[in-house]
């Protein structure tokens, strides 16, 4: 299965859930930035909301809006019991400190899995988990590589694989090249997200069976591409754009979902 057939199976069943329980998911994107990539990911998570029959409001603020003033407005939305889940889209102006911010938002609502007591996982790991999951790929007792260790991908990962009992090792910009390739020739299952166009590339030894997990998204000549050199030797690799980023979009909507089901039933 494609991810965009997956993804798609995946709408279909969260519609159905809205209908058959009756329930109204109202998702409130607050916006303090006039970045272009930013509103194409805003545009993006409303047709999904729309496409599932959830509701979503877009907040747009000025950019000079102050720190205290944008929690307050969150605040507002925390206390609103007709919304269920809250994200705040970045990146955040330079007045504004964005672990505040973050911490700012009621953890039952923050569907992004941002605040550290948040009850849900961050998108984007969790929708290469469910992926792997729906591929029939065993995780259990397998070797996992993750290239980067940010807060809101390579770190998150490693916890989830963990969780799925794989052998989870995580390496960075520190780590040396030997030391990659001896990881990355023993890995069952590989999750990139360093930013670097086709960063992992036939030069490195795979197995012909792994799984490859292309997170990156990057600008070259006007198109996206990933962080994977495409088309490599092995069982599974996702592709750039059409991979990852819809994982991390139908992420969101299952975690609205989580949310809306814990508050109306
Ligand atoms: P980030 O915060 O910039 O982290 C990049 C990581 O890559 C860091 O841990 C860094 O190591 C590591 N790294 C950099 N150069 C390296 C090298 N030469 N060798 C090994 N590791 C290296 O990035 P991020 O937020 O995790 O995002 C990574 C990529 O995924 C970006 O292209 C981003 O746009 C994309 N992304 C996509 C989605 C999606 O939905 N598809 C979601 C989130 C992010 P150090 O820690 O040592 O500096």
């Amino acid at each position: 299965m494609t991810v965009k057939e997956y993804v798609q199976s995946e709408k279909n069943r969260l519609a159905n859930l809205i209908k058959e329980k009756n329930l109204s998911p109202t998702l409130v994107i607050i916006q303090v930035n006039d970045d272009p990539a930013s509103a194409s990911y805003i545009r993006g998570k409303i047709k999904d909301a729309a496409e599932i029959g959830a509701k979503t409001i877009h907040d747009k603020l000025p950019e000079d809006i102050s720190q205290a003033e944008l929690i307050k407005i969150i605040q507002k939305y925390n206390d609103d019991s007709s919304v269920h889940g809250i994200i705040v889209q970045m990146p955040l102006p330079k007045q504004i400190n964005e672990e505040a911010v973050k911490l700012a938002v009621n953890p039952k609502k923050d569907v992004d899995g941002f605040h550290p007591l948040s009850t849900f996982s961050p998108c984007t790991p969790k929708g290469i988990i469910k992926y792997l999951k729906a591929e029939k790929i065993d995780i259990q007792s397998k070797n996992a590589v993750i290239i980067g260790r940010s807060n809101i991908v390579g770190k998150p990962m490693a916890k989830l694989l963990l969780k799925e009992n794989a052998n989870t090792t995580i390496l960075h910009s520190k780590t040396k090249r030997e030391d990659m390739e001896f990881y990355l020739a023993h890995a069952d299952i590989v999750v990139v997200a360093v930013g670097k166009r086709y960063f992992l590339d036939h030069s490195f030894k795979l197995k012909e069976d792994a799984v490859l997990i292309d997170v990156g998204i990057n600008r070259h000549d006007g198109a996206l591409c990933g962080d994977i050199e495409p088309d490599l030797n092995v069982r599974l690799q996702t592709p750039v754009p059409g991979g990852v980023g819809l994982l991390t979009r139908i992420s969101l909507m299952d975690n609205l979902l989580e949310a809306t089901v814990e508050n109306e039933i």
